[in-house]
């Protein structure tokens, strides 16, 4: 990823270098984006549609007050490669207590060091960690495992000659005798063949059940690592990713967006042999750093709370529909934590723990509702009749108490703003 970080610095530093930020200077920077990022095997249509967009932003967008069109560019530059890189939300594995951990991916992919640096990374955070070796196939796979074992201090448990689904149960039962309390289970995938490898993925998987179904991908495929994660993301459609060798590989960036394409998630990458080198993946802090600005976060953070402050005058002005409503909601879930938010408008508020965490979750479901919503309803809230209703509710996974409680909620915060056009103050919406 050297190549890429340092290609990418380099675009960041002719933008602050360019005396304006015309039409002229902004192709000419994006052309160069382009070829960094091409050389890096991000795809030719997800490269265009990035710097499309980026072009698009700078010159549609209002530059925030206090802003410049420089900053401009630079905060699309960083929240469309944020976006090409699988969005804003950090995933984690859904690891608990008890829980089972199924790893596959083709052979040499990077499996077994895989299972072992995750078995090293939960052991750290707490847990009594136990390894299975369910690879008969490969000679020396037990070996492998269990040495990896041996040296980071965790369990371990194998059967040589053994089926694999039959050393997986076996292994779960007997792991759990002693009180291991995370178990990973490294497989074969022995078959270069997409189709094999998903079969024996479902017949592990039925038989294991596990608590979630990684799949290691080695990224020096580059943009071919797409068509993988896709073909196992229809298989297992909440199942993880990590993406191993993502040290060294100038087509990491290519492996990375394409992943991302297919709506599979990144969870960690692997960033070297060792097995410490393991990272949670996070686009955004990933960007910043592919950027190499740390600031540029706090940038695009600061942008984005002047924008959301001085949109009130905006909103009242014009007619405050479910869709204004929802472009609120969807600016404040971008920036996280709500109390940083609240702490820059006018007025004081009591915030405790609770109401905040209520908050965050009454957003993201109200923003589910909303995208079960037709643009016809959204445009016209008043057309939501109660057979609607049940239907939003049940398109969104929600209740049609939920449904409901959002429409009052979006009433209560239309009048506050008829209010505060009478009463200047600060944005509001009540209930969060
Ligand atoms: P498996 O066949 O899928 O179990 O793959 P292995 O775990 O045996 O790994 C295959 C090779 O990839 C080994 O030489 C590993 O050391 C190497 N490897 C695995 N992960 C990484 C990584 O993140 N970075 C680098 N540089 N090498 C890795
Ligand atoms: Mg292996």
């Amino acid at each position: 990823m050297e190549e890429l970080r340092k290609g990418l610095a380099r675009i960041v530093s002719l933008i602050k270098r360019e005396p304006i930020i015309d039409r002229v200077a902004v192709k000419k920077t994006l052309r160069e984006l382009e070829r960094e990022l091409l050389k890096a095997d991000v795809s030719p249509d997800l490269v265009l549609e990035l710097t499309r967009k980026v072009e698009e932003r700078v010159f549609k967008e209002d530059v925030p007050p206090g802003f410049s069109r420089r900053e401009l560019l630079l905060r699309a530059l960083y929240e469309e490669l944020v976006n090409v890189l699988g969005g804003e939300n950090k995933h984690e594995l859904k690891v608990r207590k008890g829980g089972v951990l199924l790893l596959v991916g083709l052979q040499g992919s990077g499996k077994t060091t895989t299972a072992a640096k995750l078995a090293l990374y939960y052991k750290k955070r707490g847990f009594k960690v136990g390894l299975i070796c369910a690879d008969n196939y490969r000679p020396g796979a037990y070996e492998q495992l269990s040495q990896l074992a041996n040296s980071i201090g965790v369990e371990f448990y194998g059967l040589k000659g053994a089926p694999s689904v039959e050393v997986a149960l076996n292994g779960v039962e007997a792991l759990r005798a002693k009180g291991v309390e995370l178990i990973i289970v490294d497989t074969a995938g022995r078959h270069k063949e997409e189709k094999d490898l998903l079969n024996e993925m479902k017949e592990l998987v039925n038989s294991l059940k596990p608590d979630e179904v990684v799949l290691v991908l080695d990224a020096t495929i580059g943009k071919r690592a797409g068509a993988q994660a896709e073909a196992f993301h229809k298989v297992a459609p909440l199942g993880s990713i990590i993406l191993t060798k993502m040290d060294g590989s100038a087509r990491g960036g290519g492996a990375l967006a394409a992943v991302a394409k297919t709506g599979a998630k990144v969870i960690f990458i692997g960033v070297g042999e060792k097995l410490e080198e393991l990272d949670p993946f996070d686009p955004p802090s990933f960007v910043s750093r592919l950027l190499g600005m740390g600031d540029l976060k706090s940038l695009v953070d600061r942008m984005r709370k002047a924008q959301l402050v001085a949109q009130p005058d905006a909103l009242i002005r014009g007619r405050f529909t479910l869709l204004e409503f929802k472009q609120q909601l969807e600016g404040l879930s971008k920036m996280g934590p709500l109390r940083k938010i609240l702490e820059l408008l006018p007025g004081s508020y009591e915030i405790t723990p609770e109401l905040e965490k209520a908050g965050s979750e009454n957003v993201k479901k109200w923003i589910a509702i909303m995208n079960s919503m037709t643009r016809e309803e959204l445009a016209n809230p008043d057309t939501i009749t109660r057979s609607r209703i049940i239907r939003i509710a049940k398109g969104s996974g929600t209740s049609t108490k939920d449904v409901k409680n959002l429409l009052t909620t979006y009433k209560r915060t239309q009048k506050l703003l008829r209010q505060l056009s009478r009463s200047r103050g600060g944005r509001l919406i009540p209930g969060i």
